[in-house]
């Protein structure tokens, strides 16, 4: 690359440059391609606004000091300059060219990256930061991308001095983004715009966000006049997404107001996640945006738009507009989650079912579906996703967070895993991508959930009193309350169809829940015809049985029942598995029939 003062640089290179130049200095977005930073043209600025950056055409404006120019040769000159270095004009090209030379995404480092047990990744290493900011243009807190494999966007805010752990914090900043108030992506410019595209990811948003701009910046300079839409011209338009990817837009966080009044195009996303995303987005923001519709791409499944601006021009992505689908609310059961109708709660109950009601003493590990004390039993066919559900429970108890939108514990809770049908590897993705579901890190975990497999005990059969009486004392010295063991055929040596030997296995997990001061709950496999395979005994041991199938027309969904032994039944509940790409994030979801 040869470049001379005279020479413009590409929109690309100035983005570019100024990306890796400013990083350092706050650098963020404020609209369209107008950028801001602290100045570092100047001595002492520390004010993150001060500067104001065109990121495609290079011209920037320091409002405290003055500090201008209009390209980033005058800038590049201005920083050596600042850092005391030489800056005639070869020494400005050679550091500009080597700015240039530095990728966004695959910077190379001399050293493998250390990653600090509860101080978490090296922010320096990450290949984009989105920040997410208040109204005001202040940071609440930021999403770092990851490259490699699998590639990671992970949220972080800055640390409260005081109330945050010490011991977590690097740099003035704290990993997760637990307490903070929740923002759409782009918020003062979602503010400003009248028009607002919706997206699934921040780089998605920053591909469209810098598309339409240079298409306004170009037209403007034209034809002295905005973009036409509708009966107006409009100089910017605003592209806004959320944190977490496409799971995680959700009524509870209350992103839909900041929609209010506007128009609003959300581009409909070609792959399951993100069918949900726009399905979530879409039943949240009707309720605000004066209108709202879905733009379907013409991409192949698992494209988006950053793919489609790759090999199309920006009045190819406008001639689709025409193509809009004005979205309207749905009917009650309108719902694609099948033909079944909750029937509505009953005014009058049978005895029985008033002690399942809010006036029990009983106390949950997670509430009215799992309670303390007692013994569980989970019924399914093979295949059916019970491992994986039951996992999630784990999870969610591990980090006190939901089950099915029903509060947990209301504190951590320690849990075993005794796996005896899957192997470490399995249980460590699947406990990994779950937890990462619920916006944790498997790392969080580590206090919390203790595993068994093949590889910590060759074998573990409950009718061999060695085996017993050595899980028990493991259970009871890593003060497990609740320990989940997967699946009963592989950890006796019984006849399952026979009455005696089952009844001396149930008797074996009494003895483990006494020895070990642990709840067990056994997942079993059922026979054809979803019952409870193998004799009576199994069944009439537990205190609940969750029986879990798989629909038929959609495997990813599952009908849960649950049935205590006082009768009690709970009502039907219905679940999404739901897989990120590559399988790094999985979620169950409750599907809620009566919306
Ligand atoms: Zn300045």
């Amino acid at each position: 690359m040869i470049f001379t003062p005279e020479k413009r640089f590409t929109e690309a290179q100035t983005e570019h440059y100024y990306k890796i130049r400013l990083d350092p200095y706050k650098l963020h977005h404020s609209k369209g391609m107008e950028y801001r930073s602290i100045c570092p043209l100047h001595p002492d600025g520390d004010n993150p606004n001060a500067l104001l950056v065109h990121l495609d055409d290079g011209h920037f404006i320091c409002w405290t000091k003055g500090c201008k120019g209009h390209d980033i040769y005058a800038f590049e000159m201005g920083m050596l300059k600042a850092e005391g270095k030489l800056h005639n004009v070869d020494q400005v090209i050679a550091s500009i060219e080597n700015i240039l030379g530095e990728t966004l995404t695959k910077k190379e480092y001399p050293k493998a990256e250390i990653i600090i047990p509860g101080k978490g990744r090296d922010r320096s290493r990450a290949s984009a930061r989105y920040l997410y900011t208040d109204e005001d243009g202040i940071e609440i807190y930021s999403a770092w991308r990851y490259e490699g494999d699998p590639k990671e966007v992970l949220p972080d805010r800055p640390a409260i001095v005081g109330i945050d752990p010490e011991e977590s914090i690097a740099d003035g900043r704290i990993w997760g983004y637990r307490g903070a108030r929740r923002v759409p992506y782009h918020l003062p410019d979602l503010i400003q715009s009248m028009v607002v595209f919706a997206v699934e990811g921040e780089k998605n948003a920053d591909d469209l966000n810098r598309a339409i701009s240079q298409y306004i910046i170009k037209l403007r300079q034209k034809t002295g006049k905005g973009l036409r839409f509708m009966n107006h011209f409009l100089d910017h338009i605003a592209v806004t997404t959320n944190l977490g990817g496409a799971l995680a837009w959700q009524q509870k966080y209350e992103y839909g107001r900041y929609f209010t009044g506007k128009t609003v195009i959300k581009l409909g996303d070609n792959d399951g996640p993100g069918r949900i995303h726009d399905q979530s987005f879409c039943e949240d923001v009707v309720r605000f945006a004066h209108r709202l519709y879905k733009l379907e791409l013409p991409v192949s499944e698992k494209q988006d738009i950053s793919d489609y601006l790759k090999d199309h021009s920006f009045e190819d992505f406008m001639a689709l507009w025409p193509e809009c689908g004005l979205y309207e609310e749905k009917k009650p059961k309108e719902s694609v989650f099948g033909d079944e109708i909750l029937t509505p709660k009953p005014v009058m109950v049978s005895p029985h079912e008033l002690m399942s009601g809010e006036t029990t003493e009983k106390k949950w590990f997670v509430h009215k579906l799992i309670a303390e004390k007692s013994k569980g039993l989970v019924v399914a066919k093979p295949k059916t996703g019970k491992s994986l559900f039951f996992l999630d429970i784990a999870v969610a108890l591990a980090t006190n967070t939901r089950v099915l939108s029903i509060p947990s514990k209301g504190r951590r809770v320690k849990v075993g895993v005794i796996s005896r049908e899957d192997g470490p590897e399995l249980v460590y993705e699947r406990l990994d991508a779950l937890a990462r579901g619920r916006g944790f890190r498997i790392h969080d975990l580590k206090d919390y959930i203790k595993v068994n497999t093949d590889a910590q005990t060759s074998s573990f059969m409950i009718d061999n009193q060695q085996h017993l009486d050595e899980m028990a004392a493991w259970i009871k010295a890593e003060g497990l309350e609740y320990c989940i063991i997967d699946v009963l055929n592989k950890i006796h040596n019984g006849k399952e169809n026979s009455n005696d030997d089952m009844g001396l296995i149930t008797r074996k997990f009494d003895e483990l829940r006494e020895k070990s001061g642990a709840q067990i709950c056994v997942i079993h496999h059922s026979n054809a015809q979803g019952e409870s395979r193998g004799a009576s005994s199994i069944f009439g041991w537990a205190d609940y049985t969750f029986k879990l199938e798989s629909e038929i027309e959609d495997p990813d969904i599952k009908k849960l029942s649950v049935v205590w032994k006082n009768g009690a039944t709970l009502p039907t509940r219905y679940m999404k598995y739901v897989q990120s790409h590559e399988d790094t994030v999985s979620q169950i979801l409750l599907l809620d029939r009566r919306q």
